[in-house]
C-alpha cells in the first residue's frame, strides 16, 4: 500500500504523449523534446495543478484516471503543459546539450543497478517560496555523483521556471548478477548566501537488471521530500 498522486500519473503521461507528436511531426521550429525540457514541462504543470492523493497500488490508481469526470480536468492539464512547454522553451538551460535520442549506447554491457530519476524541490524556509539560483549538489557516498548523460546536471542549478524543482540522473553502475540487492546511500546538498547548508541524506536500494535501461521513463522516479532553506541559529532539523 502506497500514498500516491493521481495528478503526476496524468501530467507525466500528458507530457510524454505531447513531447512525442512533436517529435513526431518533426517541424523546423519545434521546441527540444529531450529528457530534461520534458521533466521540466512535467514540473511546470504539476507546480501549478493540485494534487490528488489515493491509496492504492499504482494500478488501481491508474484506472480512477480514465473515469470521464477527469476528462475537463486534463483539459486544464494539456492547456497547462502548452504553456509550460512555451514557457520552458524560452528559457531554455544554458550547459545542457538538450540531445533528443532516448536511447544511446551503454558504457558497458550486462547486469546493472539502474538509478531512478531523483527529483525534489528546495525552498526559503523564510517565505517558502522556492529557491532560485542556487547550486543543488548530489552526492554519492560523498563523492559527486555521475550523472547518466551531459543532458543531467550536478550540480543542478536552481532556476525560475522550475519552482524550486531540482532532478537528477544517476549513471547505472554495473552489476554481478541479475536480481542482486544492494542499498546506495546519497545526500543532497544546497549552500546559498545568508543560510545555514541543506544537506539531506537517503537510501536507494536497487536490484539489478539484466541491461542497462537509457531510455527514459518519467514513472521511474524518487520523489525526495520538500527542503527547506534556514537562515544559521535554527534547529530545523532536516
Ligand atoms: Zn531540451
Amino acid at each position: 500500500m502506497e500514498i500516491h498522486n493521481v495528478t503526476e500519473d496524468i501530467v507525466l503521461d500528458a507530457v510524454n504523449e505531447i513531447f512525442d507528436e512533436i517529435e513526431r511531426e518533426g517541424k523546423k521550429d519545434r521546441p527540444c523534446t529531450c529528457f530534461q525540457c520534458r521533466l521540466d514541462t512535467a514540473c511546470y504543470a504539476l507546480n501549478r495543478l493540485a494534487p490528488r492523493y489515493v491509496v492504492s497500488s499504482r494500478g488501481v490508481a491508474r484506472a480512477e484516471t480514465d473515469s470521464i469526470e477527469h476528462q475537463q480536468e486534463e483539459a486544464d492539464v494539456v492547456s497547462l503543459i502548452h504553456e509550460g512547454l512555451q514557457k520552458i522553451n524560452k528559457s531554455k538551460r544554458p550547459h545542457f546539450e538538450h540531445q533528443s535520442e532516448r536511447e544511446r549506447p551503454a558504457d558497458f554491457q550486462g547486469p546493472a543497478f539502474n538509478f531512478p530519476t531523483i527529483i525534489g524541490r528546495l525552498f526559503n524556509g523564510n517565505n517558502f517560496e522556492p529557491v532560485n539560483d542556487v547550486d543543488v549538489f548530489l552526492l554519492a557516498d560523498g563523492k559527486s555523483a555521475e550523472m547518466l548523460d551531459p543532458n543531467w546536471q550536478n550540480p543542478y542549478r536552481l532556476v525560475p521556471a522550475t519552482a524550486g524543482t531540482f532532478s537528477f540522473w544517476p549513471k547505472p553502475i554495473p552489476a554481478e548478477t541479475v536480481g542482486e540487492e544492494r542499498t546506495f546511500e546519497f545526500s543532497v546538498s544546497a549552500a546559498a548566501p545568508g543560510f545555514e547548508e541543506l544537506r539531506h541524506f537517503f537510501e536507494v536500494t536497487i536490484k539489478s537488471e539484466h541491461v542497462t535501461a537509457l531510455s527514459f521513463s518519467m514513472q521511474r522516479t524518487l520523489k525526495l521530500p520538500d527542503m527547506y532553506l534556514f537562515p544559521p541559529g535554527g534547529d530545523e532539523d532536516q
